[in-house]
């Protein structure tokens, strides 16, 4: 995919001048060759000496450590990213571990709350319902014909954050960023999108600066006539891409989903990439624990698109693993905002995607309640709401498992269920923890343990890259199960002596290529590949990976 973009950029069309050094995907800043300098109508708008890459990161990232907060390190990241593409995936790949938290989850909360007075220059593709009849239209509008991949989000469940309207847009460039800085994906092909339907978030409509459209959520027919134009919209301007629908509230997530994924290439983040980031720090929980996966216990605190998802994967794993369908379901139970999920519970009817985990057993009320009642062996946070697994849940779980399960997934770092510190203090260091957001390594009795980070990021990158590789006509959830497998293969020996159930990042680039490869053997398995299949997959896919580096321009 990176050789063809290079070539395609004929010499006729390639821009001189001022127009280069205001063109991201071609600056090359005080890069430019004497040659480039010469041939291209440079000399004299740039200083004279000429720098490398190299040190242009080095000074890039000097710029960026002095600025004083995450926020203001995000406004530089992105205004880099506007400025010199190449230089802005160098200086994020490189430092991934540093830059991920401003890029992405937490920093990435704070920016989009911050988005309207932030903003500088528009980025992606806003439609809004005043656009409604003219959706393919407006996607034309972006300057890139071959969009292979789409990031979509309609702003209503941003993070752990809720409603954030268009302000939103923060999400699907970040998630777009990192396909590009953690799997390779050419920035050429990505296209954010936010769908403005409106926002219920009464601060937000009274905000006299805000940025979307001042008025509440369109719901029913209307909104559900949008999304379908939408969807035709992407079909016929953008036939290659995969779509990846991102932070929608969860009476949307589970429908649109569902309609849409065989009609169009899409997966949802939010559902089937946490599903394998959680259910892969799971299979790495075992190899700590020498505990079987068909012998686990889950209680989730949260039944929405994160624990719902999670538990059906973990249900094909467990199938998989030589568990009928209902036995594995009945090893995963949820309490949600209305306590233990249970059939024929009292007051309002469960939600759709509850009811397969609806077992016949008695009502608590309580997370506490629950966990004394089933006795997991892994507690799993997606509700958003921090502070919940509190130091009597967690003592107890330590009480009957020797190393309890313990995921406070959610975001950002303020929703966590609980801290890394916590979940180690109060289970004498024997917690096997993963967060959503990332937390320090936490020194107790001497002896430094190292959380891991179930982030998408681990999944999400590669899933799109082997996706793409290999032409897929759908994304199936076994090539979710694939990558989930895959990245617990990737965890090493070296990570599980730290009490981490996650490659390090710094390795994020060989995790997604070994997951695409997955995905893609996985998408020929089920014969839902399109492209031929190469003699060697894993060196194809390898190669079409985007590397940001500069190129001759003459
Ligand atoms: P969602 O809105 O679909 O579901 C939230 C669920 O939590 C609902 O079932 C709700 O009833 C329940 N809930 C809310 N407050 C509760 C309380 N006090 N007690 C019990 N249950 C409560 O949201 P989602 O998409 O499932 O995401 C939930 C959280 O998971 C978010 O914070 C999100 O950031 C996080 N998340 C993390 C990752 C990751 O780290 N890999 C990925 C996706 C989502």
């Amino acid at each position: 995919m990176h050789s063809e973009k290079i070539s395609a950029i004929g010499a006729s069309a390639m821009p001189r001048g001022h127009a280069l050094l205001t063109n991201p995907a071609l600056n090359k800043g005080t890069a430019y060759t004497e040659r480039e300098r010469d041939a291209l109508g440079l000399r004299g708008l740039l200083p004279p000496r000429v720098f490398t890459l190299e040190e242009q990161k080095q000074r890039a990232l000097g710029n960026l450590r002095r600025k004083p907060n995450p926020l203001e390190k995000y406004i530089f990241l992105t205004t880099l990213q506007a400025r010199n593409e190449t230089l802005f995936y160098r200086l994020v790949q490189d430092n991934i571990e540093e830059t991920m938290p401003l890029v992405y989850t937490p920093t990435v909360g704070q920016a989009c709350i911050e988005y309207g007075s932030i903003f500088r220059r528009p980025r992606g593709l806003f439609i809004s319902l005043r656009e409604k009849g003219r959706i393919a239209e407006i996607l034309r509008h972006w300057p890139v014909a071959d969009v292979r991949m789409i990031v979509v989000t309609d702003g209503e469940r941003i993070l752990g954050l809720g409603d954030l309207g268009a302000l939103g847009m923060g999400i699907p460039v970040g998630k777009l960023s990192l396909y590009t800085a953690c799997a390779g994906v050419h920035p050429s092909y990505c296209l954010p999108i936010t769908l403005d339907v409106g926002t219920d978030n009464e601060t937000l409509l009274k905000d006299p600066f805000y940025i979307g459209l001042r008025q509440k959520r369109a719901r029913s027919a209307e909104y559900d006539e949008f999304l379908r134009e939408f969807v035709e919209a992407v079909k016929t301007v953008y036939p290659k891409a995969l779509l990846q629908w991102e932070d929608f509230g969860n009476t949307n997530a589970f429908r649109l989903l569902e309609e849409n994924r065989k009609k169009l290439l899409s997966f949802n983040d939010d559902i089937q990439g946490t599903a394998a980031v959680a259910i892969a720090g799971l299979i790495g929980s075992l190899r700590l624990t020498g505990q079987k996966l068909a012998d686990q216990r889950i209680l989730f605190l949260g039944a929405g698109e994160a624990g719902t998802g999670i538990a059906d994967l973990f249900v094909a794993a467990a199938q998989k693993a030589g568990l009928s369908e209902a036995d594995a379901r009945a090893r995963c139970c949820f309490v949600d905002s209305q306590g233990l999920v249970v059939k024929n519970r009292p007051g309002r009817p469960l939600a759709h995607h509850k009811i397969p985990y609806a077992h016949d057993r008695a009502f608590v009320a309580t997370l506490a309640e629950a966990v004394d009642a089933l006795k997991p062996t892994a507690l799993i946070g997606v509700s958003g709401t921090p502070r919940t697994f509190t130091e009597q849940i967690v003592r107890r779980m330590a009480e009957f498992n020797a190393n309890p399960v313990i995921f406070a997934l959610s975001n950002p770092t303020s929703k966590a269920e609980c801290t890394a510190e916590e979940a180690y203090k109060w289970t004498d260091g024997r917690a096997i923890f993963a967060s959503g957001s990332p937390f320090d390594p936490v020194t107790l009795n001497g002896k430094t343990y190292t959380p891991g980070q179930g982030n998408n990021v681990y999944i999400f990158p590669g899933v799109g890259l082997g996706a793409l590789a290999c032409g897929a006509r759908e994304v199936t959830d076994r090539m979710f199960l694939a990558a989930a497998e895959t990245l617990a293969g990737q965890v090493a020996k070296a990570d599980l002596d730290l009490g981490r159930v996650y490659p390090a990042l710094t390795k994020i680039r060989e995790v997604s290529l070994k997951i695409a490869v997955a995905v893609a053997e996985e998408a020929y398995r089920e014969n839902l590949a399109t492209a031929p299949r190469p003699a060697d997959l894993e060196a194809d896919i390898a190669a079409k990976m985007y590397e940001p580096v500069y190129h001759d321009l003459v």
